[in-house]
Parts: structure tokens; C-alpha cells; sequence
């Protein structure tokens, strides 16, 4: 009997679809190309402890450092249970945490209510968390990434992004200022972490033309944010209970790990262009042209024709998502014209290019 199962290999983001099963001394996990790999049963560790009621489980195991595996069925967690039963070893913290999600009921029924209006449990859950739990929940998000990459923070770097975080967050409209970190990581790749957070990659920042296509691409991921995509998703992954245990007070180790998931979700094609429809509002109360993100996509369409790049790229949060990059391309390049200014001048953006260390030279058009 095998399950299916969704993989992540904690390397490239993005995540594939692969079977799992049963064997004598682990889980023999197979990915869609094939490939097999045993992750012995004392080596399993889940994300919230097991009980006969889970409907799905995160599994991570420490032969592969950074790989997660998900199921959604029941009857692998009651198998999963019988063969590994140290993952439902923390039911007891979790009889516990009852008296508090008794205390919680209030929020329940709030979200009671969202349910009806059909947004679904994980967006009600995230629209009603209050900005405090937002924040540390997105500082939990950081930190378990960061644990994993660097943060580069070369000062004048640092200055410039901030220059650039200002006038955007001004632009969204946001009450809150949006947090934005580089992290040293050889993977394009940008995303939006709870409570006003956002996390660029290296190659990201040092593969771009130049600081307007850097701010289109911060202006989409402030979209993801106002729009609480991150925390919706987050709700998602850890399951309601676990999240209303965290905005309870609970400890947070349920989620202390799963940084480095959230930077591989994939959103819907309609969170993206709702994110696509704020990146595009927010640029042009800043004064930047949109004309930057257009020629990016513009590049990614052609680049998307070519099949060896799309492994590269395929963790991009604004590259693996369904709205065809020509058909955005057009919608960023079909802005009706306005007043607009360099999102950074020429020495910020040297000091951008630079805030992990020396850049390599621009390369040439493709
Ligand atoms: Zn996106």
C-alpha cells in the first residue's frame, strides 16, 4: 500500500508530488522521477504530535537534513502511529494546551463565522490573528530561515534597501512598515512572511537589471502580505489547531521549522494576481515605473519557452505561479503612462547589488 505524498528536498524550492510506504525499518519515501529513499522510523520527526484524530501530517527526517514530507490521510497517520509511536509522545503537552483552546472558543467562533462566509478556515484564522502573534509568528519564519542562510547585512546595503522598504510601504498604504532582509542563498527566490515581512535571495537582488525591477518585485510580495497570504498558507500547513495554540500562547515549536516550507508554497493563481493587481497600485503611488517588472516577466516569458532554466528558476514565488509571465508582462507594460522616478539612485543600487558582497559584472540580455 502506498500514499501519496508531497515532497519538498529543502534544496531547490517548490515542492513535487511522490508515493510513500511502509517498510520493515522506515518509511520508503519515491519521488515523481523515481527515486527512493528509506527514512528510518527512529529518525521521523513530526510537526505537531500525532493523535488517531490527525487528518495529515508534516514529517521531516534527520537522515535528510532539510527535506519535508507531506501526507493528507488519515490512514497513513493511525499506520504511521503503530510503527513510530514516539511522534504522538507530545499528546500529553497537548491535553494541556486544552484549557487554552478552551479559552480560544471566542476566536473559534469568529472564525466560525469567516467559514460561513466562505473564505475558508485558514483565511478566517489568518484575518483574525492579531498583529502581535503575526509578528511572532513571522520572526519564527526568519529565525528558522535564517538558521540556514545568512542575513548579509553590508551597511550601505542595508541603508539602500531600507530607503527603498520606506517609500513602498508608504505607497501600499499599510499601517505597518514592511521588514525586508537579504539572505546569502543560490536560489532566485523572494516571498512574504507573516507580519509585514519580506525575505530576498542574493541571486535574486544580483540578477536583476537594475532597482526598479527589485521594487516591482517587493511591491507583489507587499501584495502577498496585505492580502495575509503568508499567514493563510501557514494556518494551512501547521492545520487550525496547532496555529490557535500558538496565537493561544502555546509554545512555539509546532512551527519552528517550517521557515524554510513557507518560502516553498505555492499560492493559487488568484492570491497572484491579487498580489499582480497590488504590485501595480503600490508602484505607481510610489512614482516608479512599472516598466521594470514588465520587462522582467517579459525576460521570464522567453525564458520559460527554454526547458533548462525552469528547475533553476522554479522556486521564484513570482515565477512558479499559473498567470502566464507574458500575459503579466503585457499587464505591467499596458500602465497608462505617469510621473515616475529611478526606484534607487545609481549608488543605492550599487550598494543593493552588494549588500552580500561583491556582485558579479550585469550579464548581457539573453
Ligand atoms: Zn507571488
Amino acid at each position: 500500500m502506498r500514499y501519496a505524498a508531497t515532497l519538498s528536498d529543502g534544496l531547490t524550492a517548490g515542492s513535487s508530488s511522490g508515493t510513500v510506504g511502509f517498510a520493515e525499518t522506515g518509511l520508503e519515501v519515491t519521488s515523481g522521477s523515481g527515486e527512493s529513499s528509506l527514512w528510518p522510523y527512529a529518525t521521523l520527526a513530526a510537526a505537531t504530535p500525532l493523535s488517531r484524530a490527525s487528518r495529515d501530517v508534516l514529517l521531516t527526517s534527520s537522515v535528510q537534513d532539510g527535506a519535508t514530507l507531506f501526507v493528507g490521510d488519515p490512514a497513513f497517520v493511525t499506520q504511521l502511529i503503530g510503527r513510530a509511536p514516539g511522534l504522538s509522545a507530545g499528546r500529553e503537552r497537548w491535553k494541556a494546551a486544552r484549557w487554552w483552546a478552551a479559552a480560544g472558543a471566542a476566536v473559534a467562533g469568529a472564525i466560525g463565522v469567516l467559514w460561513w462566509l466562505d473564505i475558508g478556515p485558514a483565511r478566517g484564522l489568518a484575518n483574525a490573528m492579531p498583529d502581535g502573534v503575526r509578528d511572532r509568528l513571522g520572526q519564527q519564519v526568519i529565525a528558522s530561515m535564517t538558521r540556514s542562510y545568512r542575513v548579509c547585512n553590508a551597511p550601505a546595503g542595508v541603508a539602500a534597501l531600507d530607503t527603498l522598504g520606506q517609500r513602498l510601504s508608504a505607497a501600499a498604504g499599510s499601517t505597518a512598515k514592511f521588514k525586508i532582509i537579504v539572505v546569502n542563498w543560490k536560489l532566485l527566490n523572494a516571498f512574504a512572511a507573516p507580519g509585514e515581512q519580506i525575505v530576498l535571495t542574493r541571486e535574486l537582488v544580483e540578477n536583476a537589471r537594475g532597482p526598479d525591477e527589485v521594487a516591482g518585485v517587493l511591491a507583489h510580495e507587499m501584495g502577498h502580505g496585505l492580502e495575509r497570504h503568508p499567514e493563510t498558507a501557514l494556518v494551512r500547513v501547521v492545520g487550525v489547531s496547532a496555529a490557535l495554540e500558538f496565537m493561544m500562547g502555546g509554545s512555539g515549536s509546532t512551527i519552528a521549522n517550517i521557515g524554510l516550507l513557507l518560502a516553498q508554497l505555492n499560492y493559487t493563481r488568484a492570491a497572484e494576481l491579487e498580489a499582480d493587481g497590488h504590485s501595480l497600485r503600490i508602484l505607481k503611488n510610489a512614482g516608479i515605473s512599472t516598466g521594470g517588472i514588465g520587462d522582467f516577466f517579459k525576460r521570464v516569458a522567453k525564458i520559460e519557452g527554454s526547458s533548462t532554466v525552469g528547475k533553476t528558476i522554479g522556486g521564484y514565488d513570482i515565477l512558479r505561479t499559473h498567470p502566464q509571465s507574458a500575459e503579466r508582462a503585457k499587464r505591467a507594460l499596458d500602465q497608462p503612462p505617469y510621473p515616475a522616478t529611478p526606484a534607487l539612485t545609481d549608488a543605492d543600487w550599487q550598494a543593493l547589488r552588494t549588500i552580500c558582497g561583491a556582485a558579479p559584472a550585469q550579464k548581457a540580455e539573453p
